[in-house]
C-alpha cells in the first residue's frame, strides 16, 4: 500500500517544502473524513485517493493537483463541503475538487458509441481547468487497475465507458503511458479470451525477444558512438492493445506482427536536426523499407507528437520499426500536456519547447492570447470549446449547442413539432423558464402541449439557426393568414369607396396586369401585400382604373387610410391632429428614424405618410407643400430597427461578445455578420430598438468593450 511518505519523497524532488507541507495536510484531511469507509477490495477507503495522489505525483504535477487527487472524492462521498476546501486549502483546490465533483455526476447511460466524441467534448468542455481532466484520467487509472472486485457486467460497463472515452481523451491530451494503460486495462476486461491469448503468446516469446532487444539495441549503440552521438537506445515491448488492434485491422496472425518491440533512440540533444542526422545513420546500417518513413517532426500528429519513424530490414533480415527523438520531444510523448509542469518553476524556455506550448495551444483550441508562458501555465483556466455548451436528453443521449442556448433550442433540436408546441421544460428535473441558459451536463426535458404556438418573444430566447428559422417560419405563415383576412377588407373597402365592387374586378382580365404591376403572383399574394401594408389598397384601384377617367382625388392627409392598429402600432401622430384613424405611416429607409429622433412628415403619393428624421438631406429638398408636423407617440412595445457597424480588432468571440451586451439589453438581433479586412473585423448588426435613449445606452456599452475601436448608427443618406 501507498504511503503519504512515498508521495512526499517523490514530491520533494521538485516541489518546495510549504508545498509538501499542504500535501501532508491534505493527507490527514482525506484520512479523517473518509474513516470507516471501504472499497470494494475491503481496503480502506484512503487507499484509492492515495494512490490517485501518486499517479499524479508520477507525473509531476503541481502541488494543487496532487492535493485535488487526495480529496477528490471528499464533496462527493463525505460531508465535506467546497467551502471547507477552500478555507483549509484555498480557491485552486476548491476550484478543482469542485469540478471533479460535477464530472463525477454526469452518468453515461447507455450511449452509442458514435456519440462518443460528443461525450470527451462534454468533459473536456466541463474541465475549465485542465488539471480537473488529468486528475479524472488518474482516478480513472486506479479504478481500472482495480477493476476486478466489481461484479462482472459491472466490470465490462466500466472498461467500454474507459475505452470509448477515457483512452481518447488522454490521447487527445497526448499522454501516451496514460492511453495505453488505459486501454490495455480496459481490453483486459472487454475481450479477456484474446486478452489471455495475446498476454501468453507474447510472455512465451519474452526470453528470445529479450536477447534479441539487447542485441539491436548494442548494433544501434555502437554505431552512433562512432559518431560522437549521445543518446539513450530503448527496447520495449508494444503494447498488448496497440498489437491486437493490428492484427485485426491488417488481417493477420500473431506471428506475422513484425514489430511487437519499438525500439526508440532518445537524443540528448534538443536540435531537431540531430534527429536526421541519426535518421540518416540508421539508414546506411540497415536498409529502410520503402514507405515505412514518416516525419513527425516536420508534420506533428494533431495531439502533439513529434518523432521520426522508419521501418529497417535488421541483422536477421527481419523488419525494425525505430523511433527517433529528442529528449523533449519524448517527454511530451509521454506525458503530453502532463509534461509542462516540469517547466513550471521559472525556467527558462528554449526554442523548442516554447514551440510545442504553442502548438499545443492550438490544438487544445485556446482562444485568447496569452503573452507570458508562465502566466499560460499558473492559470490554466483552458477555456477548451468556450463557444460550446453539452446537455444530456432523458434517453442519455448528448446534444450541443451554442452557449447560450435555451429549451427552445432544445425542443427545436428534436422535431419541429416539439419546439413549436413547446410549454416549458425540466432541467435535472425542475421545472424552469424558456428563457433558462443551459449549462454543461444538464439533463433536459420538453414539456409539449398539443395545439399550443410558438411566439414572437421565442426569438428573443433562441440562438439556434434551426429554432429561430422555425420559429420566423411559424410566425410568418401565421401573418400572412391574419394578412389574408386584413387585406380583403381593406381592398372591399376602398373599392367602396369608389363605388366599384372587388369581387367583379378580381375576376376581370385587368388582374394579370396589376399582378406584373405590383410584382406579385398570385391573389391571395395581393391581398397579403395589402394587407401586410406592403402595398396600398389605393393603388390597386388606380392600377385597375388606369386608363379609365375617373379622377382621383390628390390623397392628403385626413384622406390616406389605414387600419387603426397599423397606424397606432407605428408610435408616431400628426401634430395637431386628433383623430389618427388610418394613417398610414411609413417609415423613410435613408434616415431610419426612432423615438428620440426629431421628425418630420412627408406627404407621399399612393405610400401615405413617410416619415424622416428632421435632418435628412431627403426631406430638405422636397416641397414645403407636402411637410407636416409629426411627433412620438410610442408605446414600450414597439421597436424600430437600427443598423448599427462595429469596427473592431479581429479577434476570435467578437460576435459572441458584442452580441451577449446587445442582449444584456434585452434587445433582439435581427442580423448580425463579421467581416475582416486587414486584420480588422467590421461586424454588422441590425438590432430592435425602442429609443433614441436605449440606443446610446448599448453604443455606449459595445464601446467600452476594450478590443472595439469604432461604432456608428448607419444611416443612408
Ligand atoms: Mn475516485
Amino acid at each position: 500500500m501507498l504511503r503519504i511518505n512515498d508521495i512526499i519523497d517523490k514530491a520533494q524532488t521538485y516541489l518546495p517544502p510549504e508545498d509538501l507541507e499542504m500535501i501532508e495536510k491534505a493527507y490527514i484531511y482525506s484520512a479523517s473524513v473518509h474513516q470507516g469507509q471501504v472499497r470494494l477490495s475491503g481496503e480502506p477507503y484512503l487507499t484509492h485517493p492515495m494512490e490517485v495522489a501518486g499517479i499524479l505525483t508520477n507525473m509531476k504535477m503541481d502541488a494543487a493537483t496532487i492535493i485535488s487527487g487526495l480529496l477528490h472524492d471528499t464533496i462527493e462521498d463525505t460531508l465535506t463541503t467546497a467551502e471547507q476546501l477552500e478555507t483549509e486549502f484555498g480557491r485552486d483546490v476548491a476550484f478543482l475538487v469542485g469540478g471533479l465533483t460535477k464530472l463525477s455526476r454526469i452518468s453515461f447511460g447507455s450511449q452509442e458509441e458514435r456519440q462518443s466524441e460528443n461525450f470527451r467534448k462534454m468533459i473536456l468542455a466541463m474541465s475549465a481547468d485542465i488539471r480537473i481532466l488529468l486528475v479524472r484520467l488518474a482516478d480513472r487509472i486506479h479504478n481500472m487497475r482495480t477493476l476486478q472486485y466489481h461484479p462482472k457486467d459491472k466490470r465490462i460497463y466500466i472498461a467500454r465507458e474507459t475505452m470509448d472515452i477515457y483512452a481518447p481523451l488522454a490521447n487527445r491530451l497526448g499522454i501516451n503511458s496514460m492511453r495505453m494503460e488505459l486501454e490495455d486495462l480496459s481490453f483486459q476486461y472487454i475481450a479477456p479470451d484474446a486478452y489471455n491469448e495475446l498476454f501468453a503468446k507474447v510472455a512465451k516469446t519474452n526470453e528470445s525477444r529479450d536477447r534479441y532487444t539487447e542485441e539491436v539495441k548494442s548494433i544501434i549503440s555502437t554505431e552512433l558512438e562512432k559518431y560522437s552521438i549521445k543518446c539513450k537506445v530503448e527496447g520495449r515491448a508494444k503494447h498488448l492493445y496497440s498489437i491486437y488492434k493490428k492484427m485485426h485491422e491488417q488481417h493477420i496472425n500473431f506471428d506475422e506482427v513484425y514489430d511487437l518491440i519499438a525500439f526508440r533512440i532518445i537524443l540528448d540533444s534538443d536540435q531537431e536536426k540531430s534527429c536526421y542526422e541519426v535518421l540518416s545513420i540508421v539508414h546506411a546500417l540497415w536498409r529502410p523499407v520503402p514507405g515505412r518513413f514518416k516525419d513527425y517532426i516536420a508534420m506533428s500528429k494533431a495531439n502533439n507528437y513529434q518523432s521520426l519513424h522508419t521501418t529497417v530490414i535488421g541483422p536477421y533480415g527481419e523488419r525494425v520499426e525505430i523511433q527517433i527523438r529528442t529528449k523533449i520531444m519524448h517527454e511530451w510523448a509521454e506525458k503530453g500536456i502532463a509534461a509542462h509542469w516540469r517547466y513550471k518553476e521559472g525556467l527558462a524556455f528554449k526554442g523548442s519547447e516554447e514551440n510545442q506550448i504553442k502548438k499545443l495551444r492550438e490544438v487544445m483550441e485556446i482562444q485568447h492570447e496569452i503573452k507570458d508562458p508562465k502566466e499560460f501555465m499558473s492559470n490554466l483556466k483552458l477555456a477548451l470549446f468556450p463557444e460550446d455548451v453539452y446537455v444530456f436528453t432523458p434517453n442519455g443521449d448528448v446534444k450541443s449547442f451554442p452557449k447560450g442556448a435555451t429549451p427552445i433550442d432544445f425542443a427545436y433540436s428534436i422535431h419541429t413539432d416539439v419546439g413549436n408546441q413547446c410549454i416549458g421544460a425540466k432541467v435535472n428535473k425542475s421545472i424552469v423558464p424558456l428563457k433558462y441558459k443551459l449549462q454543461n451536463g444538464e439533463t433536459v426535458e420538453i414539456i409539449t402541449q398539443a395545439g399550443h404556438h410558438p411566439s414572437k418573444d421565442w426569438l428573443k430566447n433562441a440562438v439556434t439557426t434551426r429554432a429561430i428559422s422555425k420559429i420566423r417560419n411559424w410566425i410568418n405563415l401565421e401573418e400572412k393568414k391574419n394578412s389574408l383576412v386584413l387585406g380583403r377588407d381593406l381592398l372591399e373597402k376602398e373599392f367602396k369607396r369608389h363605388n366599384l365592387k372587388f369581387s367583379s374586378y378580381v375576376k376581370s382580365d385587368e388582374i394579370k396586369k396589376v399582378f406584373s404591376e405590383c410584382s406579385v403572383n398570385s391573389l391571395d399574394d395581393l391581398i397579403s401585400q395589402v394587407g401586410l401594408g406592403r402595398i396600398s389598397a389605393r393603388r390597386i384601384v388606380n392600377s385597375f382604373l388606369a386608363g379609365e377617367p375617373v379622377s382621383i382625388p390628390e390623397p392628403i392627409i385626413d384622406k390616406i387610410k389605414k387600419r387603426k392598429t397599423a397606424s397606432q402600432s407605428m408610435g408616431v401622430s400628426l401634430v395637431g391632429v386628433d383623430d389618427m384613424d388610418d394613417v398610414l405611416i411609413n417609415f423613410a429607409k435613408c434616415c431610419n428614424p426612432i423615438p428620440g429622433d426629431e421628425i418630420s412628415g412627408y406627404i407621399s403619393r399612393g405610400r401615405g405618410i413617410i416619415v424622416h428624421t428632421k435632418n435628412c438631406p431627403y426631406i430638405k429638398k422636397m416641397g414645403k407643400e407636402r411637410i407636416v408636423g409629426i411627433e412620438w407617440n410610442v408605446r414600450e412595445e414597439n421597436t424600430y430597427p437600427v443598423h448599427i457597424r462595429i469596427v473592431c480588432d479581429d479577434i476570435k468571440g467578437v460576435l459572441t461578445e458584442v452580441s451577449s451586451v446587445i442582449s444584456s439589453f434585452d434587445i433582439n438581433i435581427s442580423y448580425a455578420q463579421i467581416e475582416t479586412i486587414n486584420m480588422v473585423a467590421v461586424c454588422n448588426f441590425v438590432i430592435d430598438i425602442n429609443s433614441l435613449n436605449q440606443l446610446n445606452q448599448v453604443l455606449a456599452a459595445i464601446r467600452q468593450l476594450k478590443f472595439v475601436k469604432s461604432i456608428e448608427r448607419l444611416r443612408h443618406f
